[in-house]
């Protein structure tokens, strides 16, 4: 059975990078009929966050990509956080004591600072695997002291309640693994590390020994995370193998940069994901631009929602590549989506609630006309406007505001109207009442071009000119037959009439 987890540190808030992982997680699971587990990895305590454990769920749920099991759902094999389930790493880490695969170790913080001192005058520094991309932690080898310790030192200092920590015994001779993304691969820890940690002296473990026991007890069968925990996994390899324990299959997938190669910082707040979600990014447009960049699919298009995305994944297709993020692309791809939203019935109902609320918010006491906050007029617009815009905050900006609020025009204005306006307006007024409430984009242009065509006298141009500022007091903005079949006829004629007088 495919089980596959998500399991960040909540250490911060969701970025895109994490988004990634969980939705990469989440469409393998669902592609195999398995079962998605966001498990939260809170072991260092010093770097929690407050309210970031809750906000990953939150997003996960709001990008449409919620856990099967989780802290909120709860599940079968849980607790899903690493803090109440302390009792069970403490057991293995007993049990990897008792077979000699992991002993006590009582090195003071200052021997431990010395080691590295004495590693960096010898110009050591630090170490890093060779073939490490990412510079995760700086290796100052332990230098396994402890593992010669006595069977009786060691219940001495226990008795008297030494601080100490708890190494796993690296052995030499890592077998190689396929990773499903990075084909065979095998580290020699031992050569580049001193013994890790693993339980840790305030009694909670490290990540190594709570992953693994967590992957194996949550009966985990594909291991999909970031390539920078690569080089981790024949650390991984060599416990399971220690507690007897058959690993699950291993897939690290590419980093996700910048589009010019850099390191896509989580210090820069824009790409977190409730960053995104308060600036109206819609979360389909997020898993769309995020899986465009990657690999893992036969073609690469715009537009795919969840279920495209679930079908057309191919595991196979990934490559180690990394993905190149183009933030700059992602207007284009909220506009798809919002389009794809506006055309379906349900989704659109949201939509038109939302902004009845947003435009509540950005003209508070200022929209006279109740009607345009009525369903059917917002539906008009929308369908009007899909395929141009790329976010329905876009309709609260200055270019349309004209269609909440009547221009404002100053007497001078209005008195400095050409006799030339006058006719041409006069004319629009008379085809709106012919035309009654048949406007449509179609017909209105045609009539448009072939009124023009009567002033004689004024180029198309400057009649279009004259009427959109007629109708929202704008020089620029959507075309005025447009204009008018959004604000239907009687506004149109309103505002006309206002210069006419
Ligand atoms: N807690 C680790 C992280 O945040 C999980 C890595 C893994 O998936 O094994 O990256």
């Amino acid at each position: 059975d495919v089980r596959v987890r998500f399991a960040p540190s909540p250490t911060g808030f969701l970025h895109l990078g994490g988004l990634r992982t969980a939705l990469y997680n989440y469409i393998f699971a669902k592609k195999y009929e398995g079962v998605f587990i966001l498990r939260l990895e809170d072991t260092d305590q010093s770097r929690l966050v407050p309210g970031a454990a809750e906000s990953i769920e939150d997003m996960l749920e709001w990008a449409g990509i919620p856990p099967d099991e989780s802290p909120r759902q709860g599940g079968p094999l849980g607790p899903y956080l690493q803090s109440e389930r302390l009792e069970l790493y403490n057991q293995t880490a007993q049990q990897l004591i008792e077979s000699g695969h992991a002993y006590y170790c009582f090195c003071s913080p200052q021997r431990l600072e010395l080691l590295k001192k004495e590693a960096l005058r010898a110009g050591q520094t630090p170490r890093q695997p060779k073939h490490s991309l990412f510079p995760l932690h700086p290796y100052y080898p332990y230098d396994n002291r402890c593992r010669h310790l006595r069977a009786d030192q060691v219940q001495e200092k226990l008795a008297h309640g030494a601080s100490h920590v708890i190494r796993f015994r690296l052995e030499t001779g890592v077998e190689p693994f396929q990773d499903l993304v990075f084909g065979w691969n095998r580290h020699e820890v031992a050569q580049v590390e001193g013994d890790p940690v693993v339980m840790k002296a305030d009694g909670f473990p490290t990540y190594h020994l709570a992953n693994i026991v967590d992957d194996h007890y949550m009966k985990i069968s594909h291991v999909l995370r970031g390539s920078e925990w690569l080089i981790s996994t024949s650390k991984h390899l060599l416990m399971y193998r220690a507690l007897g324990w058959q690993p699950p299959t291993f897939g690290h997938l590419p980093l996700l940069m910048n589009k010019d190669g850099s390191k896509l910082s989580k210090r820069q707040g824009d790409i977190f994901i409730q960053s995104f979600q308060r600036d109206g990014i819609l979360p389909e447009a997020l898993l769309d631009i995020t899986t465009n960049c990657g690999s893992g699919f036969s073609t690469n298009r715009m537009g795919r929602r969840i279920d495209e995305l679930i079908s057309e994944f191919n595991p196979s297709k990934i490559t180690t590549h990394s993905a190149l993020l183009d933030l700059e692309k992602l207007p284009e791809f909220n506009r798809i989506h919002l389009q794809q939203r506006i055309e379906d019935t349900q989704q659109s109902q949201f939509l038109i609630k939302e902004l009845q609320g947003q435009l509540q918010q950005a003209y508070p006491g200022k929209i006279q006309d109740k009607d345009v906050l009525h369903e059917d007029y917002i539906r008009r617009v929308l369908q009007l406007r899909k395929g141009h815009i790329s976010s329905l905050k876009e309709l609260l900006s200055p270019t349309y505001s004209y269609l909440w609020v009547r221009p404002s025009f100053s007497s001078q204005q209005v008195a400095a109207l050409t006799a030339e306006a006058h006719l041409i307006t006069s004319l629009v007024l008379k085809l709106i009442a012919e035309k009654g409430e048949e406007l449509t984009l179609d017909h209105l242009s045609k009539d448009l071009k072939t009124l023009a065509k009567q002033t004689k006298v004024t180029k198309y141009r400057e009649v279009m000119k004259l009427l959109r500022l007629a109708l929202s007091g704008l020089q620029q903005g959507p075309s005025v037959a447009e204009m008018m079949v959004s604000l239907g006829p009687a506004e149109v004629s309103h505002r006309f009439q206002r210069l006419l007088q």
